[in-house]
């Protein structure tokens, strides 16, 4: 069985027991967080989020540049009024550098030369690097933002 064939299985259950179909658009508690899409990590059960609470925005490393686009529509269109940066422990972007997944790339055939893939060697610091990003960004509106790092080992969220 294929993993889409599994999740369709796992999705009759939970349509099953679904009930909040009458849901706003717009995150009830009006809160972007951009977090890793590290496979460890559960944002609506770590953080205690519902269906219709928050846009969780993911990519590798949770990275402000790369999530850029979705946080100004968040905000823009969809009211929301806080940021929350995570990124977290034994995180896969502190494995690599760009040049080197450039030449992986390269050495199959391929050409990702004008790619970041915005890999970093400093966990903590580039917490800091995306808060400020987002500060300094002048599409992003000046809201309360907040950067964490999560722990995989305990599942605990430390602020930065
Ligand atoms: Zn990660």
């Amino acid at each position: 069985m294929s993993v889409a064939q599994e999740v369709e299985v796992a999705n009759k259950v939970y349509e099953s027991n679904f009930t909040k179909g009458d849901l706003p658009l717009p995150p009830g508690r009006k809160v972007a967080i951009v977090v890793c899409m590290d496979a460890r990590i559960d944002p609506a059960k770590s953080l205690g989020l519902s269906e219709g609470d928050a846009h969780v925005i993911r990519n590798a490393g949770g990275r402000a540049s790369d999530a850029l686009r979705s946080v100004i529509i968040s905000q823009r269109l969809l009211g929301t009024r806080e940021i929350i940066i995570i990124h977290h422990t034994d995180c896969g972007m502190l494995t690599f550098k760009d040049e080197d997944l450039k030449k992986i790339i390269k050495d199959s055939g391929g050409d990702a030369d004008h790619l970041s893939f915005l890999s970093f060697s400093n966990l903590k610091q580039s917490v800091y690097d995306d808060v400020n990003y987002f500060k300094n960004n002048s599409l992003v509106l000046n809201v309360p933002i907040t950067g964490y790092i999560y722990d995989v080992k305990t599942g605990r969220i430390n602020k930065v």
